[in-house]
């Protein structure tokens, strides 16, 4: 339902029962979530020669098209890493990184920001969900990706990477949030992944070596090849061998 809003929440004894909307209909249900979008406060700029489109699109150094005038953060149109096109990703560890380079760049660094990254980090009925990027690629009309599911119902948990030409564009984590970490780390570098594409949500041997590899160009500079593709034509399948286990899984899960 579009162009509606909710006028009233029924229930009671702490529960809900259901919904009435601003044209009157009712609406039973037992549970309502309230979700809305952010829309950046551009009415500073307005009617400015400074452009806006969503928010105010600014280049890699965050200068508006107005060279001396910079944006960053919420109100800042910026390179979105995986889809490579401008986007608002307003949440509070991009505007934080925004504001440095910004900042930099400001006081005459020009330092390139390689892009920002839309993420939630949310805890749902004591179940931790993350989201990365472009975690649901139908509904932006976006072909060609390869995604990678790991999902045990019985315990709450749902992983899922979505790929498009060798590299993570997003991901999900429900209840078990494993490799989030790395793998924000990836989408944001872009790195080529197809070697691993079978390996992260398996946490196998292939991922810590890449990973290991990945730390190795940083920290030392190394210089490393990689194939452009590898994939495996097994399904997954979880070990329940106690020794396959990983340090993580033998502390917090009992499978
Ligand atoms: C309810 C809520 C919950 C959120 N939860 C999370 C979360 O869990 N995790 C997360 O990562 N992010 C969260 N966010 C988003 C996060 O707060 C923002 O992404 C972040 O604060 C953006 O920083 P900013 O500096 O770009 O903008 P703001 O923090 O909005 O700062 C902009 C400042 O500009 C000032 N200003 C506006 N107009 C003018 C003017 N004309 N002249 C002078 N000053 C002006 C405003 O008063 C404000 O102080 C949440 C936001 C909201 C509203």
């Amino acid at each position: 339902m579009t162009d509606r809003s909710v006028a009233e929440i029924t229930g009671g004894n702490g529960e809900v029962r259901g919904l009435v909307l601003d044209n009157g209909e009712r609406l039973e249900c037992g549970i309502v979530i309230i979700a809305t979008g952010v829309v950046p406060n551009v009415d500073p700029v307005k009617d400015t020669v400074i452009k806006v489109n969503r928010g105010i699109p600014v280049n890699q150094f965050f200068q508006t098209n107005i060279s001396n005038i910079f944006a960053a953060g919420d109100v800042a149109e910026t390179f979105d890493i995986p889809r490579a096109s401008g986007m608002v990703n307003a949440n509070w560890p991009n505007a934080h990184e925004q504001g440095r380079y910004a900042g930099l760049c400001m006081a005459g660094k020009m330092v390139q920001y390689p892009g920002s990254l839309g993420m939630n980090s949310v805890s749902l009925y004591h179940i931790p969900i993350v989201s990365l990027g472009i975690f649901d690629p139908e509904s932006e009309g976006i072909r060609g990706v390869d995604v990678k599911i790991r999902a045990n119902l019985e315990q709450n948990i749902y992983q899922k990477l979505v790929f498009k030409d060798n590299r993570l564009k997003g991901a999900i984590f429900i209840g078990d949030l494993g490799y989030c970490g790395a793998v924000k780390d990836l989408i944001k570098e872009q790195s080529l992944v197809g070697i691993i594409k079978d390996s992260i949500l398996e946490e196998k041997y292939q991922l810590y070596a890449f990973l290991r590899k990945k730390r190795q160009e940083k920290m030392e500079g190394k210089d490393i090849e990689w194939p452009e593709t590898y994939s495996s034509t097994q399904r997954y399948q979880k070990s329940f061998n106690e020794e396959s286990w990983t340090e993580r899984e033998r502390d917090r899960r009992i499978w």
